[in-house]
């Protein structure tokens, strides 16, 4: 099969095929294709390419013409949308809950989508979880971003010229995002506080340096009933949740925000009166500005001064990573491409039975199927 990777839409600055990437792929009996420039804002040029055995294309629409399977990393714009046609297969971020259109129209093609967002979170298919990957980046950014803002040291210091505390981190939500900003944190010397509703990473926060922060309520939720995600609170919890940060703030100088809920819009956990009560020249960074922001003060692409303090409601981490996010990215799809092609002969196969290609199927040879069934397996 021929898979082709066209350019992103910028300003995204990523790629799904680096050389690479197109290495591994070829060795699975594909032929690889490259829209001209399109590895340029990460950093990988059209000779590159060539030397890793990619026929660089010129065009975006002589790209998606050649090609049997386009990865992709952002979804469809309505004019890529109309490249589909019928034995085509796209991988990509899609966005199935969120818009329909693209569904049906690759589906009056015949075409099949494969949603990276919808790989199950089972431990099979780690490899190809590209959500991970990019909370992954986007945890670790939002330190960097954090430091970058906050006019001080993370470590604490003694100096000539005066000893210098380090500074407090509290981290809000410790999936996988929150991790990674904790040992980015932890790592820069701050000293890192956590919290998530789910009792259950207390040993994950403690065992990267941080300090959990222990909520006295005797409601806990149980994650293994929401498969690992966090439900809504109750509101007595959410209220004594409001009343620890309210007791943190004012000693906090970074304040990182991760929690979502699978679903619904990001819980409003980070509020003016605590803004209001952090030092001046304090950060918050708010993780979930796109899913609407735990930070009642964010503001979604922009930094904004509010009491003194700076709040970042970037959305676009990975991108702000491009080399490091593309490596990562085109190797979860190289992973897919490796389970659609069982015996390395260049021959997609398509096993709506397998738990992993059954779930990130969204459009299969002309039909939605989403949502998909829970998978089998863990
Ligand atoms: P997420 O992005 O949905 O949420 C981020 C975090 O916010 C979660 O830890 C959640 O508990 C927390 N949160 C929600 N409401 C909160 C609140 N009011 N206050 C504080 N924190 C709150 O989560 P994620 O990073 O995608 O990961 C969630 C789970 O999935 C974890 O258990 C993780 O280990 C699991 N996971 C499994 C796999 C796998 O097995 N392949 C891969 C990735 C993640």
């Amino acid at each position: 099969m021929r898979i082709g990777a066209p350019k992103e839409q910028s300003p995204e600055t990523r790629v799904a095929m680096t050389p690479d990437s197109a290495k591994a792929i070829r060795k699975l009996g594909h032929d690889c294709l490259i829209q001209a420039g399109a590895g340029a804002a990460s950093g990988f040029s059209d000779a590159e390419y060539e030397a890793a055995g990619v026929e660089v294309v010129k065009t975006a629409p002589a790209l998606w013409n050649q090609s049997d399977v386009v990865v992709k990393v952002n979804k469809p714009t309505e004019a890529e949308a109309k490249r589909l046609k019928e034995g085509m297969t796209l991988i990509s971020f899609v966005g199935p809950s969120e818009d329909n259109a693209l569904m049906e129209m690759a589906a009056d093609e015949g075409a099949t989508i494969v949603a990276m967002e919808m790989v199950p979170r089972i431990s099979r298919a780690q490899k190809m979880d590209a959500l991970s990957s990019m909370a992954n980046i986007a945890g670790y950014r939002a330190t960097i971003e954090a430091a970058n803002q906050f006019g001080r040291f993370l470590n604490g210091q003694v100096t000539a010229a005066g000893k210098v505390p380090p500074a407090k981190v509290l981290v809000v939500g410790a999936g996988v995002a929150g991790l990674a900003a904790i040992g980015t944190a932890t790592s820069l010397g701050a000293q890192v506080y956590a919290f998530d509703v789910r009792p259950e990473v207390s040993e994950q926060i403690e065992s990267m340096g941080a300090e959990f922060v222990f909520l006295d309520f005797e409601e806990a939720q149980d994650g293994s009933e929401t498969g690992g995600y966090a439900a809504p609170s109750s509101p007595e919890f959410r209220e004594a949740q409001l009343a620890k940060f309210r007791e943190l703030a004012p000693e906090m100088d970074i304040v990182i925000t991760t929690a979502l809920i699978p679903g619904r819009p990001a819980p409003e956990l980070w509020t003016e009166d605590m803004v209001q009560s952090m030092k001046p020249g304090s950060v918050v960074v708010d993780l979930a500005a796109a899913n609407g922001g735990n930070c009642t003060l964010t503001k979604r692409g922009a930094v904004v001064v509010k009491h003194g303090v700076r709040i970042i409601g970037y959305d676009d981490y990975a991108s702000r990573m491009g080399a490091q996010a593309s490596t990562l990215y085109a190797n979860n799809i190289r992973h897919m491409l490796a389970d659609l092609t069982p015996e390395k002969d260049g021959v997609i196969v398509h096993d709506m039975e397998d738990d992993v290609i059954r779930g990130a199927t969204v459009v299969h040879e002309g039909a939605i199927t989403w949502p998909p069934p829970p998978p089998k397996t863990k």
